[in-house]
């Protein structure tokens, strides 16, 4: 998607190769456009490691001494220097930075992979080849050639042409961005984002209502349907933290004590330590009264009932955990909405319960349609192909913890479908289907939804899974994937898994991303939002992630998601990825 303003400040970029002479000319325009009266931000990509401090400076000394980001100000100016040595901040970001009510127009210098409107410069003596013809964003030229071409054309040399083009560019913006505002905010459902379709998503479903108790070994992956409030201190019990002698702090100072019992993990030392006196301690076993410090064993001479600790330092209170210190009795442990993972259920162990409270697993059930599809198992006939299918939703479904309900392959008989699918919405708390949903589509599939549910059918601006059908029949969600197999996959985790985590009673599900370094150029289409199958891995020479593609690319080849351990995300503004500039990745470990 092209970024025309932000915040409603208009944006404008100067495209051209170096040479060109791009800064000279914005230095000598600045002052004609500031002379009307606009106030202009600049945003100047640089190529190199540039420092706009001096060495020397506080703010300079500050920053090498560690602060990663620095602010200076004075009466004139001030500046926010900002370290990221993993990756370049990135193109929104950086526009967001600026102060917009100070401004009218944003100008860029740079940054001509990105999508934003730009005037390409051109001069022939440097014999570089045009931009425009392979780039949409280029809205007017400004050369010295005589040129054909249905964009404006202006002499590089006529400053004021120029400026009266920036003028009249900005004259009708602001209507023109607040409607292009208004129009994403009321899209169409034909057309949408990967965020607007998942926002859409996530509005329409509700966690189930239903809760059981289970043993904690059955609590795994579940949503805590009930806060767990301790019911103990923990630990419950003073203990030693150590292997060791427990003695009175205020006795510290002594040359020997004597050592009058030894209680191990388990038991207790029935009387009260007195002045002089060392229990033999053992790590997890009670503190005897009278007693607060625990010397470790490493420091003690213990000979024939004697023990001496060399003169190492002792402070009253070392050693020793309290009672209640992790956890204190009547305290809020974990709120609703918890996953139980390894860590919850030792910790709900540890507070003596055996049982939890969670939300019921979701029933979900799978089926698929199609004529050409054909269950596995059975000699492939003419014209057929695998239901490949439902079987990977299945497994993505198994590894979210939901029960499913298998209904096949529904027959091509629209009754036959109508009576299955009202079935699978009375039994399932979601149904999900795969292909036969693009426009156009001539499947019965589409025919049964539209009588028995509210289903609309989306386009999305992604590429693969751009054909998503959601909605409900008779009150069930409804999602009705792609067919292609990657494009299953890729929808299922965009979209299916966040509406099912929020289903499942599981609160704030923020599916992981990060950023690698491209290893290879990576391809893709302004406009829309590109999830390439990657491999990324650690590479300990750069101290950063780093990621290739899987190879082809092709929305039917299930073998590119086999090989990937992560998407690769290419943003709708940007269209080529270069190696070594950074993107961003949804990493797959544990979800597929
Ligand atoms: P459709 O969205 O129905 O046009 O399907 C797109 C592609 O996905 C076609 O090549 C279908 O044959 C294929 N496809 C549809 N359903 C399945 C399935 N269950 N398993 C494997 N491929 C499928
Ligand atoms: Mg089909």
């Amino acid at each position: 998607m092209t970024i025309k303003s932000i915040n409603n400040v208009p944006l404008l970029g100067f495209a051209a190769y170096s040479g060109t002479g791009k800064t000279t000319l914005l230095e000598a325009l600045l002052p004609k456009l500031t002379e009307t009266g606009l106030r202009i931000g600049v945003l100047k990509h640089a190529h190199h490691n540039f420092d706009v401090d001096k060495p020397g400076k506080d703010s300079y000394r500050l920053r090498k001494a560690g602060a990663s980001q620095m602010l200076i100000s004075s009466r004139y100016r001030h500046a926010l220097m900002s370290e990221t040595p993993e990756a370049e901040a990135n193109f929104e970001y950086l526009l967001s930075r600026f102060d917009h009510h100070g401004l009218d127009l944003i100008l860029v210098e740079g940054c001509k992979n990105i999508a934003f409107p730009k005037i390409e410069l051109n001069r022939k003596e440097v014999g570089k080849p045009w931009l425009h013809p392979s780039d949409d964003n280029i809205i007017a030229i400004a050369s010295d050639s005589d040129l054909d071409v249905k964009l404006p054309t202006m002499n590089i040399n006529d400053l004021d042409a120029i400026k009266q083009f920036i003028i009249d560019y900005l004259a009708p913006s602001e209507s023109a961005t607040k409607a292009a505002a208004a129009c994403c905010d009321t899209l169409s459902p034909a057309f949408l984002s990967v965020a607007q379709g998942q926002q859409k998503i996530l509005d329409a479903v509700t966690s189930v209502h239903s809760t059981e108790t289970v043993n904690i070994a059955q609590a795994y992956g579940r949503a805590l349907a009930t806060d767990i409030i301790s019911p103990i201190n923990v630990p419950a019990y003073t203990n030693s933290a150590m292997d060791g002698f427990a003695i009175r702090g205020e006795d510290s100072g002594r040359e020997q004590f004597e050592v009058v019992a030894t209680v191990m993990a388990g038991y207790g030392y029935t009387s009260s330590l007195q002045k002089g006196e060392a229990v033999q301690i053992m790590t997890g076993a009670p503190m005897p009264e009278g007693s607060d410090t625990v010397v470790m064993r490493e420091q003690a001479n213990h000979v024939g009932g004697k023990v001496s600790f060399n003169g190492a330092t002792i402070k009253t209170g070392q050693n020793v955990r309290q009672a209640g210190e992790d956890l204190k009795n009547g305290q809020s442990v974990f709120k609703a909405g918890t996953v139980v993972q390894s860590p919850e259920m030792g910790m709900i162990a540890s507070l003596g319960m055996d049982k939890v409270e969670v939300k019921r697993p979701l029933k979900v059930a799978v089926f698929s349609t199609g004529d050409e599809v054909q269950a596995p198992g059975t000699p492939l006939q003419p014209h057929s192909i695998y239901d490949s299918n439902r079987h990977t939703i299945m497994g993505l479904l198994q590894k979210l913890g939901c029960d499913i309900i298998d209904l096949g392959i529904l027959e091509d008989d629209e009754a036959v479908m109508e009576r299955a699918i009202a079935q699978a919405s009375e039994e399932a708390d979601l149904v999900i289907t795969s292909g036969g949903v693009s426009v156009g589509d001539a499947d019965f599939i589409k025919n049964v939804l539209e009588k028995r549910g509210k289903v609309d059918f989306w386009r999305i601006n992604m590429r693969p899974g751009r054909p998503l059908a959601f909605g409900d029949i008779n009150g069930t969600p409804f999602f009705g994937l792609p067919g292609n197999p990657v494009a299953v996959m890729v929808s299922f985790i965009n979209f299916v898994e966040p509406a099912i985590k929020k289903m499942q009673g599981i609160e704030q599900f923020v599916p992981l991303k990060a950023t690698a370094i491209a290893s290879e150029p990576l391809r893709s289409r302004q406009g829309r939002t590109e999830f390439s199958r990657g491999f990324y891995q650690m590479d300990s020479e750069l101290g950063q992630l780093v990621v290739e593609t899987t190879g082809k690319q092709g929305s039917g080849i299930l073998r590119s998601m086999s090989e990937a351990n992560c998407l690769i995300e290419i943003a709708p503004n940007i269209d080529t990825v270069k190696p070594g500039e950074s993107v961003t990745i949804i990493p797959l470990q544990g979800r597929i």
